[in-house]
């Protein structure tokens, strides 16, 4: 459910209308809902309570603007980062560093060392040679990283391959058949404190099936870590659970499901869980506002030529995804049309021949449940500015982004004075 709703026949955001974020902010802008953000974090956060006092920890990749994760930092949220940038970003929001999880393949020395100054909950480590390196690290600072090893658990997640990770062929976690040893080896290091376990095997999961796979596997593993004598003290279940895009689709599992899914699967673990869902928490709380710039007669059907692009939201370029279209100011009529931007890419499509609402010049239209994997992947390819982003909260709203300036892209680079 989500707070963007036709009022007196103009799309609002909660009591903002995006005729006034558009004549004010210009377009294309994303526009996210605090409402729905805020309902989102809750209701995950009830379909969990059966499970304990769980670390929630907002993946921060899905929307890492800084007006969002204070959102969440609000609610109780923590945070999962997987980068320098990300971790100082969530800090800067106001999250807490013993809510701070650190995950990713490619960790560098660098990171580490700021990970360990802040002082965070735990690093997720995804191999042996990284486990090896986070030690000389910590040693080097006189520290204990707090460790779980990201188990591979080698399911197949059954969704788009760019967004699998629990393959045993992706480059994601510690391979299952060798979780004992790098657990022996971690135990062996000076710097680390083996504290837990984490898994995660992809995103917009749409059943429970893989997951529920995963979950009992890690759970075996568990029982032989300990058998083993490692302490475990926390599991860290991953993201992942998938959100409805395409009307026509059947409804991914609900929360509560899932909710109701881990409690069984985790029975007697006796650890604090911890959960790291992005998409679930702000798809829905964002939208693309965009305005149509002209018509164009195409062979099959019309080309709505929209000034969003690929470089806004790549979503549909990179992985098809399919975003819903809904006019703000609906004329009740329908078209068949090929929905592009203006950059030079044939993959700049964001639908074809599909069913819209009639679109006319000007029109104002939105792209929905753009709140995650949206803004965040935006770049100024085509030379375009990046995109800004607005927040509403009941009839406040705040640009929490600004247009970036042309003159300002183009000052970035440096023209050498040998040239
Ligand atoms: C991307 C990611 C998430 C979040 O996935 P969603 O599908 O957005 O819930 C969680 N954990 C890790 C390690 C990730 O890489």
């Amino acid at each position: 459910m989500d707070h963007f709703e036709l009022i007196d026949g103009v799309m609002h955001a909660e009591g903002v209308s995006l005729e006034t974020i558009a004549e004010q902010v210009g377009t294309p802008v994303y526009v996210y809902s605090t409402a729905t953000i805020e309902r989102h974090a809750q209701v995950f956060r009830e379909a969990l309570a059966a499970t304990g006092d769980p670390l929630i920890a907002f993946a921060v990749k899905a929307n890492p603007n800084r007006a969002v994760l204070a959102t969440l930092a609000k609610q109780g949220y923590g945070a999962d980062v997987v980068s320098a940038g990300e971790l100082m970003r969530a800090r800067a929001a106001g999250i807490p560093a013993d809510r701070i999880v650190f995950s990713g393949v490619g960790k560098t020395a660098d990171e580490m060392r700021l990970a360990l100054e802040e002082g965070i909950f735990q690093f997720n480590v995804e191999s042996e040679p990284e486990a090896e390196m986070l030690s000389a690290v910590a040693v080097e600072m006189g520290k204990i990283a707090p460790i779980a090893f990201r188990i591979n658990p080698d399911v197949i997640a059954g969704t788009h391959a760019k967004i699998s990770t629990g393959g045993k062929e992706n480059k994601f976690g510690v391979a299952y058949d060798r979780a004992v040893q790098a657990y022996a080896l971690a135990a062996a290091l000076p710097g680390l404190r083996v504290q837990g376990i984490a898994v995660h095997i992809g995103s917009q999961l749409t059943n429970l099936d893989p997951l529920r796979a995963a979950f009992e596997k890690i759970g075996a593993l568990m029982a032989e870590l300990r058998a083993a004598g490692h302490v475990l003290a926390t599991a860290d279940l991953g993201g992942g659970l998938g959100v409805p895009y395409d009307p026509a689709e059947p409804l991914p599992p609900s929360p509560a499901a899932y909710g109701q899914m881990v409690a069984k699967a985790t029975k007697g673990w006796n650890v604090r869980l911890m959960f790291e869902p992005g998409r679930l928490i702000v798809a829905n709380a964002g939208v693309l506002l965009s305005r149509v710039i002209r018509i164009k007669q195409g062979a099959a059907n019309d080309f709505v030529i929209v000034d969003a692009a690929m470089n806004d939201l790549m979503r549909p370029s990179l992985y098809d995804a399919w975003h819903d279209i809904r006019a703000v100011r609906p004329r009740g009529d329908t078209m068949s049309s090929t929905v592009v931007g203006p950059v030079c890419e044939t993959g700049d499509t964001f639908a074809t021949n599909r069913v819209t609402p009639d679109f006319e010049a000007d029109d104002l239209m939105v792209f929905a449940t753009a709140g995650a994997y949206g803004a965040t992947m935006a770049s100024t390819y085509n030379s375009r500015a990046l995109t800004p982003e607005v927040l509403v909260k009941g009839d406040k709203w705040s640009v929490v982004r600004a247009r970036q300036p042309l003159e300002t892209l183009i000052a970035g680079d440096n023209v050498p004075d040998w040239l």
